[in-house]
């Protein structure tokens, strides 16, 4: 029988991350993880650190990694916020930002956290449907909004827009809070960080956890006008007044100086993406034109969940969404060379029989 109390209880449709196995051997590109270590530089910073610095609480503000983050956009540290993943940032941002009576807008096809924070933070949101080509119609957003948010490059699409997309947006959203989600910018994207100096609505996200292989620490970021970034520090100091741990400042900052070894990876990775997209284009798949670290494929005379469940029993995790309009798609993150020479083989093996 149902207590009295339960009916007080949250009732919640949380988010579900990609699939983790137990199982080390298989070939894990389900969560779009980095398959390349994070750069030498952390390592050693992991190495070096003293346990006996954990007495102390870090620095609440966590100054050398925002100045480390503010040097590498030419921004200012009080342009700066940080938090523990950008799935932290994006939550604040919605508490700190969002609180209109009109709804927050997105793409239907999209991130699929922002309708469960919309939920948990009783903020009313709205989609419009992206084009058949899965491209996000810009004159959708003329119409009054409580905020909009966007990731470029979206996902699950992989489809990129350029700057003339994001000044269109804000153009048409001077009233609004924009926010753009760069989870996946670096594998190929046009960052719009340039632009907070043109618009003080303009809030722009990113992530320690895929170009930079620290999904496991838990570093996000956003980049904005003062004022915007004030309003996120008081709601965040409302509720938990400390930033990332002070091994993720140490290693975050050691990350983003190592320039080199950065874009290195992600080169590999775009490399890697293209080769794939070329030999699963040429099995007669139809893949999308990916600007991040994995992509988005089907094949018309083919069941994609199918192939999903085939591929799993041969050791490789893809991503499939039981999701209207996409339900004969998949997302395959770009692992190693080796990793997707092993995908490639099993897909082979699957499309024959
Ligand atoms: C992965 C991802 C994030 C969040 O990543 P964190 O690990 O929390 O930093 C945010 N937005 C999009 C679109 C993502 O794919």
């Amino acid at each position: 029988m149902e207590k009295l109390w339960m009916k007080n209880l949250r009732k919640i449709d949380p988010y579900v991350p990609g699939e983790q196995s137990k199982n080390k051997n298989i070939v894990k590109i389900n969560a779009n993880e980095n398959p390349y270590p994070p750069s030498p530089e952390v390592e050693k910073v992991l190495k070096n650190f003293s346990s006996k610095n954990l007495r102390l609480y870090p620095d609440a503000n966590a100054f050398s990694l925002k100045k480390a983050i503010a040097d590498y956009y030419g921004v200012e540290v009080k342009n700066v916020f940080l938090g523990n993943g950008s799935d932290d940032v994006i939550a604040v941002a919605f508490q700190a930002l969002f609180n209109s009576d009109l709804p927050v807008v997105y793409p239907d096809l999209t991130y699929s956290f922002y309708p469960v924070w919309c939920s948990l933070f009783n903020i009313p949101y709205k989609n419009y449907p992206v084009g058949d080509d899965f491209r996000i119609n810009v004159e959708d957003y003329k119409e009054p909004n409580g905020g909009v948010i966007i990731p470029n490059p979206n996902a699950p699409t992989s489809l990129g827009e350029g700057l003339d997309f994001v000044e269109k947006l804000m153009e048409y959203n001077s009233d609004s809070v924009v926010i753009i989600d760069e989870a996946y910018v670096d594998f190929g994207g046009v960052s719009s960080v340039p632009l907070i100096k043109k618009y003080e609505n303009l809030l722009i996200t990113n992530t320690f956890s895929k170009s930079r292989s620290l999904a496991g620490m838990r570093i996000g970021f956003a980049i904005g006008s003062e004022t915007l970034i004030s309003v996120l520090e008081a709601v965040k100091n409302s509720y938990n007044s400390y930033t990332v741990d002070s091994v993720s400042i140490e290693a975050g900052k050691a990350s983003m100086l190592d320039d080199r070894y950065f874009k290195e990876t992600c080169k590999k990775i775009i490399a890697t993406r293209e080769r794939v997209t070329a030999e699963m284009r040429e099995m007669g798949f139809k893949v999308l034109d990916s600007c991040a670290n994995f992509i988005f494929a089907t094949k018309d005379d083919m069941s994609m969940k199918d192939m999903f469940e085939y591929l799993k029993t041969k050791d490789v995790y893809i991503r499939y969404f039981s999701v209207p309009r996409i339900e004969n798609y998949v997302r395959i993150s770009i692992g190693s060379d080796d990793e997707m020479d092993i995908f490639l083989k099993e897909l082979k093996g699957y499309v024959k029989k």
